[in-house]
């Protein structure tokens, strides 16, 4: 058995059917230029684009290719636009950010997370910030940004994280307990926000409060 050829295939049937559930062009553009075999466990090569998430170790995830493509897709985003990542995991939804031109910081809680992504991003070519620390309250050192995406489940609207855009700018969140339905929040004006809820649902692992402290004593679970 041949794992490359099997994941070459299974990379155009996914592309394929990403593309049968609405996914645009330029988001499938990016997830055909980045190889997401790079950023699941070497023991997992051969399930690299399956449609679901995969375990990344620390009880966290990379998610599900159809929901990073419905969340790239939901964020439009531009070339040259500043984007805050909330929950860099893996890196893969950050290297779709820079596969379409976006200026990136993103934020992990757990270190060695971020310094696996940091190695694998850096070799494929790709300059985001990477932070280590608790995003609940965003980087405002970068702020505003253009684009906000968070890619663990809030249980309400972040909206100390939305303070943080730009007028006109998006922020990209699923709220939810058990399951989350995505919401896109708009910034209209200094004080406004238009906010809008899918009627799909998805998985997230949870968007949690800490320090960074704390999370790097129970890491390794
Ligand atoms: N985009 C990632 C998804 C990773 S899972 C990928 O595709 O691989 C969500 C990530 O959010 C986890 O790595 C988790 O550590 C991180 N996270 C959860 N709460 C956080 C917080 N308050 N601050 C920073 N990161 C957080």
């Amino acid at each position: 058995m041949n794992h490359r050829f099997i994941v070459e295939e299974s990379k155009r049937e996914l592309l394929a059917s990403l593309q049968r559930r609405g996914i645009e062009q330029k988001v499938l553009d990016a997830i055909a230029a980045v190889p997401r075999e790079c950023f699941v466990p070497p023991s997992l090569y051969h399930r690299s684009y399956e449609d679901t998430s995969l375990p990344i170790g620390h009880g966290q995830t990379i998610s599900q290719p159809y929901t990073v493509a419905y969340m790239t897709q939901q964020l439009d985003v531009r070339r040259g636009h500043r984007v805050l990542e909330i929950g860099t995991g893996s890196g893969y939804q950050t290297a779709i950010l820079c596969a379409l031109g976006a200026q990136v910081w993103s934020i992990d809680r757990i270190a060695e997370l971020s310094k696996q992504a940091q190695t694998i991003l850096t070799e494929l070519g790709y300059s985001p910030s990477l932070i280590i620390g608790d995003g609940w309250n965003g980087y405002p050192d970068a702020a505003p940004y253009d684009r906000i995406i968070v890619t663990a489940a809030a249980q309400e609207i972040p909206m100390n994280l939305a303070r943080q855009l730009a007028i006109r700018g998006k922020m990209v969140v699923p709220v939810g307990e058990s399951d989350q339905s995505m919401y896109v929040i708009t910034r209209v004006s200094d004080s406004e926000y238009d906010v809008y809820a899918s009627a799909q649902r998805f998985r997230f692992v949870p968007f949690v409060r800490s320090d960074t402290s704390a999370a790097n004593s129970s890491a390794g679970q």
